[in-house]
């Protein structure tokens, strides 16, 4: 906020964090026609330490909030993927399904712009001090007040939102732990223009190299409690598994891994994205479900107050919400078939050198949301079975 004056503002909405799930919020909301405060404590561009890769999934949900394209954000577009098992190569698949790859300061900025063009006010550098949820209202620590007829906690894993209003801690162990490097093209041993998965470099994880214009965005991300020393596990990624030896700079941060909230909010306050838990524990994708969970939220304000019983926001969120969670259930049961070590090494392996690639593009077509999670494994068994009980029995 500006020097000076201490200030009091009411808003219909504030929406707290300008992150995909935010600004699609306070996007929708503010073309709804309701007084939207979109409030972050950072100044913009800021940067947001992810891969920055966008699955169908997230091309899907974007155009269905945003109705246009995306293209002037993209930085880099790829039709494949590829996929390893430590060093060793596995398979590969070309002119399949696309995938789009952003820098997140441009990506974070480009949204939250759109929910400034809509009427939303973009209100940056507001470090929260204090909330409180009986009055929906926040205090910075200059001491300006915001306050509003409903609160959405779009503010990242670390949500204060909810550690303020459900009296959430940050546990670390229900978490995954990342770790990320850019690495210039040109300084690397080989060509890479598909991304590139990388399986048995972390426990319950995986890792990556993401191809941008000029760079690779490369790392790894496990569950925290099977991956205490994590900044070892990248140093080997890089040097045993990638065979780069340059320096970079690491960085990193958690994310939700398929631990997403049980009550993702409170009376007129509403969690999304990363600040209710809403990541993929297989794919490691949360952009999609923060930008889905941000409209199922204004769909949630926008039908309470139509419906004069503005208290039922919370209860039609949670229900929209269930369109999300069903798929991270789906994904909590399915990791159990990937992440043992076992698994990795065998089915993973084994499914993955099939000549016919069938599995790789049953993924893609997962990533895309053109099937659920038992549909994935249900065309896997039909068309892999025999070769799966083979690879479990030899
Ligand atoms: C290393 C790594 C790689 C990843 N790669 C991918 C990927 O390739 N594809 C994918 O789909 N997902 C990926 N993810 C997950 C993805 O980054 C998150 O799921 C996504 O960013 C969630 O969006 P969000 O809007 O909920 O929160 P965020 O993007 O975290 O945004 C939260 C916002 O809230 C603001 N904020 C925080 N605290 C406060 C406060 N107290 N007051 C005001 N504002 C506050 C922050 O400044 C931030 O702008 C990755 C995550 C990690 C850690």
């Amino acid at each position: 906020m500006d020097d000076g004056a201490i200030v009091s503002r009411k808003f219909d909405v504030i929406v707290v964090g300008a992150g995909p799930a935010g600004s699609s919020a306070a996007y929708l909301l503010a073309r709804e026609g309701y007084t939207v405060a979109l409030v972050d404590k950072s100044l913009f561009p800021r940067d947001k330490l992810c891969g920055g890769g966008l699955s169908g999934r997230s091309k899907k949900v974007y155009e269905d909030i945003y109705g246009d394209s995306w293209d002037e954000v993209i930085e880099y577009r790829s039709q494949g993927v590829a996929f390893y098992h430590k060093h060793e190569y596995l398979n590969r698949l070309d002119d399949y399904k696309a995938t789009h790859f952003v820098y997140r300061c441009d990506f974070d900025y480009y949204l939250a712009r759109k929910a400034e063009q809509a009427g939303a006010e973009f209100i940056q550098g507001f470090d929260i001090n204090d909330i409180d949820a009986q009055q929906s209202s926040m205090t910075d620590r200059a001491g300006n007040t915001l306050q509003a007829d409903y609160l959405v906690g779009a503010d990242g894993i670390k949500s204060i939102v909810a550690r303020k209003v459900l009296s959430r801690q940050f546990d670390r162990d229900r978490f995954a732990i990342a770790m990320e490097a850019e690495i210039d093209k040109q300084v690397f041993a080989r060509k890479v223009d598909v991304p590139e998965i990388y399986y048995g470099v972390v426990n319950w994880g995986y890792g990556w190299v993401f191809p941008k214009k000029e760079q690779l965005t490369v790392g790894i991300a496990g569950l925290y409690r099977h991956n205490r020393d994590i900044k070892k596990a990248f140093a080997d990624f890089l040097h045993h598994d990638l065979g780069y030896a340059g320096q970079v700079k690491m960085k990193g941060y958690y994310l939700p891994f398929g631990s997403y909230s049980k009550q993702p909010g409170k009376g007129n306050i509403l969690l999304v994205g990363d600040a209710a838990g809403l990541v993929d524990p297989i794919t490691g994708e949360g952009i999609a479900f923060a930008m889905q969970s941000g409209q199922f939220a204004a769909r949630a304000i926008t039908e309470a107050r139509h419906s004069n019983k503005p208290a039922s926001a919370y209860r039609i969120y949670r229900k929209k919400l269930t369109t999300i969670t069903r798929t991270i259930d789906h994904a909590n049961y399915v990791k159990h078939l990937i992440y043992p070590e076992f698994s990795e090494r065998i089915l993973l392996k084994g499914l993955a050198t099939s000549t016919d690639k069938y599995s790789i593009k049953y993924y893609m077509d997962l990533l895309a949301d053109e099937i659920s999670y038992p549909q994935f494994v249900g065309r896997l068994f039909r068309k892999s079975g025999k070769r799966i009980f083979r690879l479990l029995v030899n």
